[in-house]
């Protein structure tokens, strides 16, 4: 059993799939996505294989709500991207620039896959880093849910900004960009793409990267901007693992537009949350945050804007 509900008193839609409890939990003695593994093969770089025990599938079974429970078949595909046959490397950022616009390239290739699809309306790239936010596998690797349904802080995002084109004629995130370039708050500005605190971050260390190009989907990239975005991801994380004197636990997810419909007025970013405070201890999303969505911030933006700039300058050059 398998299937969307959706909680008619805020919108949100909740993934109820109890056969993910057999997991494996940061298991010791193995690692299912090393070179050699049942499921990988030799001969790799980069891998995307289907989680084995994914929140939606192609077999769901039908469901069904009714006027006041909506439900929808947990329809779609949940993908591993195994990032580097190295089981020890400690994050994306220790890779060489070419080898994760490779992986980048490979995540497209995918999207195109799932756009063909026409029951797949949401394509969400995301990434948990650190055995202190619970990944269950520390082999580097992102994932990738091909969704029924456009998950509900999205939803939020697209209904602000397409008011804000309605009412002023412009993009609300070109405009935001404009106004942390060059700011207190900037971090990297490349040619194509710019990372930053942004002036209203909800966690510690908290990174949004943005195309200065206003596109919705990950796959209106051309090739160069592909390449800056993994040079721009490399430099963010190495400040991230650098900023507090140990590696911080971190979440990023990719927000573009649905694959369905014309959301010209949205502009796609990554979101960055490095976990740690700056006294390395955990933020934890509490009682406020969880319970009311009301988010407090044990420093200014500003100030981690900072500690992040002068990581940055002990992160190594492009290795590649
Ligand atoms: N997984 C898999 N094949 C295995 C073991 C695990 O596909 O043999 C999946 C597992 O379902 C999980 C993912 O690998 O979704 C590891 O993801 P992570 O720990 O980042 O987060 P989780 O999805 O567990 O919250
Ligand atoms: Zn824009
Ligand atoms: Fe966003």
């Amino acid at each position: 059993m398998s299937e969307i509900r959706r909680d008619p008193t805020t919108g949100d839609w909740i993934v109820v799939a109890p056969r993910r409890l057999q997991r494996p939990w940061q298991p010791q003695d193995f690692c299912p996505f090393d070179p050699g593994a049942p499921e990988t093969g030799y001969g790799w770089d980069v891998l995307i294989l289907p989680n084995k025990y994914p929140v939606v599938s192609e077999e769901a079974p039908p469901a069904s709500g009714d006027g006041l429970y909506e439900v929808v078949r947990a329809y779609g595909r949940a993908l591993v991207v195994v990032e580097t046959p190295q089981h020890d490397l400690d994050d994306l950022s220790d890779l060489p620039t070419e080898h994760i616009a490779k992986v980048l390239r490979a995540v497209v290739d995918e999207m195109r896959r799932a756009a063909s699809d026409p029951a797949i309306v949401y394509f969400l790239f995301f990434r948990n880093k650190g055995k202190e936010i619970g990944v269950s596998l520390t082999h580097p690797h992102s994932q990738i849910y091909e969704l029924p349904v456009v998950p509900e802080r999205i939803s939020r995002e697209l209904e602000r900004a397409a008011a804000y084109w309605r009412e002023r004629g412009r993009c609300l995130h070109c405009d935001v960009l404009r106004r942390e370039v060059s700011s207190a708050r900037s971090l990297v500005e490349g040619r194509h793409w710019v990372a930053f605190v942004p002036h209203y971050a909800r966690w510690p260390h908290e990174v949004h990267v943005y195309p200065l190009r206003h596109v919705q989907l990950l796959t209106q990239l051309d090739d160069e901007e592909i390449e800056e975005l993994a040079a721009v991801l490399r430099r963010v994380l190495c400040a991230l693992k650098n900023a507090v004197g140990r590696p911080m636990p971190y979440m990023m997810a990719l927000h573009q537009a649905p694959l369905r419909g014309d959301h010209r007025y949205y502009h796609l970013h990554f979101e960055i949350y490095g976990m740690y405070r700056p006294d390395g201890k955990l933020k934890y999303a509490a009682s406020a945050e969880t319970g009311a969505g009301l988010y407090t911030l044990d420093t200014t933006p500003e100030e981690a804007a900072e500690r992040l700039r002068r990581a940055l300058s002990s992160c190594r050059p492009d290795t590649s």
